[in-house]
């Protein structure tokens, strides 16, 4: 979900000395002061005098008076404990364990601290910055927040001006406890800016599903990576991460990332007793069809049936309901209201059997979730166990079964493979990169891209692009991403648009009336455009709109993103500079496949294993079953006392005659990699562009291992190069 939105391009403009002048206490702080008072602030503290008991005291009655709960759970006190020491955490809880109150407690409690140890009078308690990716969850916390009198604040792209402006007074004038917002506002130098002069400081800065920020988690963010810069750069004094699955690895990179004691990394256990993990090996897709309907009519209760892609899920909801199921499909393409509707009767109870897509889950807090099946193998370890993780939160008895067979992978397969570009497109999209005029602006020399049309250009995916550029950001150091641009606005006019905007004859309002395109319901102001042939400025023209939108004589909607990067040092020039690149780029690109080709198949390896299946999800975590069991009782495995075998893949071959027809049909010779993918059934902008996607070579051979594909194809156009040469 992005976060860019109107709000964005007016906290860019944020005009920095507005922020701190207008403190409580009518009076800024510099730089160095915020600096003084935090050291002897520091040493304060590192005084043997009461302050843990301090510490302690405030953390209980913060849980009580603010929250009305009487007891910590799990490792809640020991983590907020140590950050309110000054310490950083980690948090490990599974969902639904309470890792929120970590930082909501300590957020409340400063300013108690504070008060009790006379401390700080001159600038007030500073704030706690909460970092997360899911708008919806951040708005429902935000209000749960308010209604216990908490004063909270969520900065993204639904809110109006007239929001953000009451947001950033709140902060300046220290009336605000914590604010919410999303990782991508980190591209924003004037958020950035404005979060270096908040009054009191940033006391805490609670990273939400760290996870993202490691490669080797199951939902890398390529801006995760940006929060450890952001917590530097805004001097924040103490930071909590928080997440519900890590293994060890992920854990460590979180620690290093944020200089977090080992000591200080708290952990519970994914074992949840009450759920019995459950699987069954089939020999084809078509067979898992009767012993789901089977499962379903024996199981009754709210059941989740997760599948991989959109149309799976309509496909199967609409086979459910034709067996007598109340079922709905719920995926990422469903239009907002439709989703909300479905979430709202899956959780009253109306629609019992939800067929899902990863889509579905975050944030839903059912106690009451019977069954939750895996039609479908899920791409990760990880993703398996917080899906399983929403059956049973009631504490009562539910099932998880997964129908694993040897169809299953290809289309794990297929999806890892598409992620990994030819090396050709990467070189071809670097050069252009670096050869591009850059854009001289008071901030510096400033290169614009817009990152949909560059994938379609180089054959590149989304996700694989989002992380090449914070690669050249982060490890390179090369570019930083800066505030984006919005290159068209797109408009609703209200009644009194004609009669106001017609007449508004400042130049803005004149250049906006006579440029905005009508199509049916919308205008298009293409922004750009105006600038070129009136020489207005951007801001000003941002501003105009905003402020009909403002007034209600227009809905005011952005669309046509382009991503801007600062140029930070001399861009590689030179073919062997670039070529040395690529090198480094494309090995860690490989390295990517072949990891989340390892990660489907670890999902498998723990299915099929001769073990426990509650003790190896335990262990994948880095832990055990309670008191050194080695069983459950209840699994599959410990029930039958036998692995689940899958049937024996047969060995592979490859089809010759359908590799020469394909070679007949595609006449590129330079990429062996694509002409693979063609064969594999894996889509790309250049297989559109080729009209390759309805040919029927296309997938021909996607029964076959890609590795002997990319063999043959690779064989072939060395063959067909070196007679161009002859
Ligand atoms: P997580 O972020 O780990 O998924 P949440 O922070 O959303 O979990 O908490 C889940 C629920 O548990 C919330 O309704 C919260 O109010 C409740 N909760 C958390 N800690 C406690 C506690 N110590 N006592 C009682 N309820 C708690
Ligand atoms: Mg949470």
């Amino acid at each position: 979900m992005s976060d860019y939105g109107s709000g964005d391009e007016l906290l860019a403009d944020v005009n920095v000395e507005g922020l701190v002048s207008g403190t409580k206490r009518g009076r800024s702080l510099s730089h160095d002061q915020t600096r003084e008072v935090k050291l002897s602030k520091r040493t304060k503290a590192e005084e043997p005098d009461d302050n843990d008991d301090l510490i302690d005291r405030v953390a209980k009655t913060t849980l009580k008076e603010n929250f009305g709960f009487d007891q910590f759970r799990h490792e809640q006190f020991s983590a907020i404990r140590s950050i309110l020491r000054g310490e950083n955490a980690l948090v490990v809880f599974p969902t639904g364990a309470g890792k929120s109150l970590c930082y909501q407690i300590p957020a409340v409690a400063f300013e108690k601290i504070d008060a009790a140890k006379n401390d700080r009078d001159q600038m007030g308690s500073g704030i706690t910055i909460v970092v997360s990716p899911l708008i919806a969850l951040m708005k429902d916390q935000v209000d749960a927040l308010l209604r216990r009198g908490i004063a909270a604040a969520c900065l993204d792209s639904s809110k109006t001006y007239e929001q953000m402006q009451e947001t950033n007074a709140a902060i300046r004038e220290g009336r605000l406890r914590m604010l919410y917002c999303a990782p991508e506002r980190l591209n924003n130098e004037g958020f950035v800016e404005s979060m270096k002069h908040v009054p009191g400081g940033i006391r805490l800065v609670a990273v939400d599903e760290a996870h993202c920020i490691s490669e080797w988690g199951h939902s890398f963010r390529p801006d995760y990576l940006k929060v450890a810069r952001f917590i530097q750069e805004i001097k924040a004094e103490r930071v909590i991460c928080l997440t519900a699955t890590a293994t060890p690895r992920v854990a460590d990179d979180v620690a290093r990332a944020f200089n977090i004691d080992k000591s200080n990394v708290f952990r519970t256990s994914p074992y949840r007793p009450n759920l019995q993990l459950l699987a069954e090996s089939v020999n084809t897709k078509q067979d898992k069809f009767p012993k789901l309907f089977k499962f379903l009519k024996e199981h009754p209760g709210s059941t989740l049936v997760y599948v991989t892609l959109q149309k799976q899920a309509e496909n199967l909801a609409s086979d459910l309901s034709k067996q007598g199921f109340k079922t709905a499909a719920f995926h990422a393409g469903l239009k907002a209201e439709v989703k909300t509707q479905i979430q709202d009767d899956f959780m009253a109870g109306r629609i019992p059997i939800v067929v899902a897509t990863i889509a579905f889950g975050m944030g839903i807090d059912k106690p009451d979730i019977r069954n939750v099946l895996h039609f479908d193998l899920s791409n990760t370890i990880e993703e398996y166990s917080q899906q399983v993780g929403r059956a049973g939160r009631d504490g009562k008895p539910s099932h998880c079964m997964l129908y694993i067979c040897n169809d299953d992978f290809y289309l794990k397969e297929n999806f890892a493979r598409g992620d990994l570009p030819s090396r050709q497109s990467l070189r071809r999209l670097l050069e252009d990169l670096f050869t591009r005029q850059p854009v001289h602006t008071p901030e510096g020399e400033i290169i614009k891209l817009n990152q949909l049309s560059l994938g379609q250009d180089y054959d590149f995916r989304a996700s694989p692009l989002a992380i090449l550029l914070a690669t050249l950001e982060l490890r390179f150091g090369l570019i930083r991403a800066v505030t984006p641009e919005y290159s068209v606005y797109k408009f609703e006019a209200m009644q009194s648009y004609k009669r106001y905007v017609g007449g508004d004859y400042s130049k803005e309002g004149k250049a906006i009336f006579y440029n905005a395109t009508q199509a049916r319901k919308w205008y298009t102001v293409d922004i750009n455009a105006i600038m070129r042939s009136t020489g207005l400025l951007r801001a000003d023209l941002i501003r105009k709109l905003n402020d009909y939108n403002d007034r209600g004589i227009i809905v005011l909607k952005a669309s046509g993103v382009e991503n801007r990067y600062k140029i930070l040092k001399k861009l590689p020039s030179a073919p062997e500079e670039i070529d040395e690149l690529t090198d480094k780029l494309y090995v860690d690109m490989e390295i990517k496949e072949k990891d989340a080709l390892r990660r489907t198949q670890e999902v498998a390896d723990l299915i099929t294993g001769d073990k426990c299946f509650a003790l190896a999800l335990a262990q994948y975590f880095g832990m055990g079953l309670p008191d050194g069991k080695t069983k459950c009782d209840h699994c599959t495995h410990c029930l039958t006392g036998k692995r689940v075998m899958l049937p024996p893949k047969p060995t592979p071959t490859v089809n010759m005659t359908a590799i020469q027809k394909i070679l007949a049909v595609c006449k590129v010779r330079d990429d062996p990699r694509f002409l693979a993918r063609v064969a594999f059934g894996i889509k790309s902008p250049r297989v559109f562009e080729l009209k390759l996607h309805n040919n029927s070579v296309f997938a021909s051979l996607e029964d076959h291992d890609f590795d002997l594909l990319l063999r043959e194809f690779t064989r072939a156009c060395e063959a067909a190069n070196s007679k161009k040469t002859d």
